[in-house]
């Protein structure tokens, strides 16, 4: 199989920086996007049409999704981690009381939220595979995959033959983002670890839907590089995972920078706006593609956009490992924005006239049960 190529940063800033209103408007009459088209809808000058953008990104969802928001949470079962990313507080460079919960704990965690209603749960932990490996994963699924509908993960990379075996332990996505595509703003970041590989984690993706994983998730996190070129690559990505695994569900998230242990600054930090055109230019480019925006956002922005292009919210969200059986655990990867429960989040998005569903597909079908 070909590789996903990532072109030079350099090569395309002529195509994000020189369409007009007049380009904007004819791309959003357009009904199939090429690459290109996206570029425009990343431009300064689709930046200043947002509610342009916003029309035609919700006709789109709603055609598509229907008013439909798919709910879920994470459980971070660890904070172990071996490598040193510059902006994460999990990084094995900061002093932080470090934990790993058992898998009864773990389960304890995931029981919490079932109680609460969730029936798709992201298993999170730091990268120390000799703490949180294959092993320990397919073994907390294999314990909890009936009470789950979706049981996906956001770990460390792993072989196509390892997600073979998670999923048929009963995990059935694998969420990997790549944190910038800017090939030298990765190396000044990921200092140390496996993470530093580039490549090996760009390979992720493919290698999770090559072993029949339900659902990837892609992802830049907003602030280490320039948003508009890392969300025209992030869409060359999507594209090259439908062309070459079609079977496989492909979402988007768009994690902005929170504040951390280490107190990271983003050399260039991403806005509501910037995060807004990137979600709204990503919808109308593929209409089919998950969108995700979680509780990094605050409560007022997600409120806001409720039925504009997102399709997937987190809710009552807890950074730390152990922290829903023990909410004044310390040791949070991130502090969240929305603070608020699920109920309360499903409130306003009712409000909006739409439907938060815990539960969209059968993971026993998909199983084969
Ligand atoms: S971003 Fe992930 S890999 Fe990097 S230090 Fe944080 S937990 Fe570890």
């Amino acid at each position: 199989m070909s590789l996903f190529a990532v072109p030079d940063f350099s090569e395309f800033q002529s195509l994000l920086h020189s369409p007009t209103t007049t380009d904007v408007e004819a791309v959003l009459q357009k009904d199939k996007l090429h690459i290109n088209d996206l570029a425009t809808l990343l431009s300064p000058a689709a930046g200043e049409m947002l509610p342009a953008l916003a029309l035609r990104s919700a006709a789109i969802t709603s055609q598509r999704f229907g008013h439909v928001i798919q709910m879920y949470a994470p459980v971070y079962v660890s904070s172990f981690c071996n490598n040193n990313c510059v902006y994460c507080g999990f990084s094995a460079e900061n002093k932080i009381a470090r934990r790993m919960l058992s898998l009864d704990e773990a389960e304890v965690e995931m029981n919490i939220l079932a109680d609460r209603g969730f029936s798709h749960v992201l298993l999170v932990s730091g990268e120390a595979p000799g703490k949180v490996g294959v092993a320990y994963l397919a073994e907390l699924a294999r314990r909890t995959r009936d009470r789950f509908a979706a049981l996906t993960i956001e770990v460390q990379p792993l072989s196509s033959a390892d997600y073979c075996t998670l999923f048929e332990a009963g995990i059935t996505g694998v969420a990997v983002y790549q944190e910038t595509y800017d090939r030298a703003v990765y190396e000044q970041v990921h200092l140390a670890g496996k993470k530093a590989d580039y490549d090996y984690r760009l390979e992720t993706p493919a290698r999770a839907a090559e072993a029949g994983m339900r659902e990837v998730g892609i992802g830049a996190l907003m602030g280490l590089s320039d948003w508009r070129s890392e969300g025209l690559v992030l869409g060359m990505h999507l594209a090259w995972l439908r062309k070459h695994f079609w079977r496989t569900n492909v979402s988007v998230s768009f994690p902005r920078m929170r504040p951390a242990e280490g107190a990271y600054e983003p050399p260039l930090p991403a806005g509501e706006k910037e995060l807004t055109q990137l979600l709204f230019a990503l919808r109308i480019f593929d209409w089919d593609v998950g969108l995700v925006l979680s509780t990094r956002e605050e409560e007022r922005y997600r409120n806001g956009m409720i039925g504009l292009g997102p399709t997937r919210y987190s809710a009552g969200s807890c950074t730390a490992p152990g922290g829903y059986a023990n909410p004044e655990i310390e040791g949070e990867q991130f502090s969240v924005g929305d603070h608020r429960d699920l109920q309360e989040v499903c409130a306003s998005i009712r409000l909006k006239n739409h439907d938060p569903v815990c539960k969209d597909w059968d993971a026993t079908f998909q199983k084969g049960f």
